[in-house]
């Protein structure tokens, strides 16, 4: 069917098909282009700035974290007000070995083989 159809007559068609615009409104439409292409690269690097001071926001929380609890630790002597009882207990988990911890400070210390009744505090894995 299309092959029946002259070639001027295809040309005359294909240009009433294409849209004419002017001078001024292809313009207009290049700058709107434009723009739009530079929100978009402004929106990803504000995204990519957002990124970045989050992972050092965080980066941040963490150090204070772990510099807070360093302290907390190093104040500790890690037994009751009163001096009285050690805060340290623990538990023997499936490694076999007695896993004590500060219940204040939370200080972690060296495992050991367990003692007497702390074998039957054993966590079953
Ligand atoms: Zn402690």
């Amino acid at each position: 069917m299309e092959e029946q159809i002259p070639k001027a007559e295809k040309a005359q068609l294909a240009a009433a098909a294409t849209p004419q615009y002017s001078d001024e409104t292809m313009k207009m439409l290049v700058q709107l282009m434009l723009g739009e292409q530079a929100e978009k690269i402004q929106a990803k690097q504000e995204a990519k700035a957002r990124h970045l001071l989050t992972k050092e926001e965080t980066r941040k929380m963490v150090a204070k974290f772990t510099a807070d609890r360093a302290a907390a630790q190093a104040r500790c002597n890690h037994t009751s007000e009163d001096n009285r009882f050690t805060l340290i207990r623990g538990q023997v988990h499936n490694d076999g070995m007695h896993h004590p911890i500060c219940v204040r400070c939370l200080k972690e210390f060296p495992p050991r083989r367990p003692l007497g009744e702390e074998i039957e505090t054993a966590v079953s894995s």
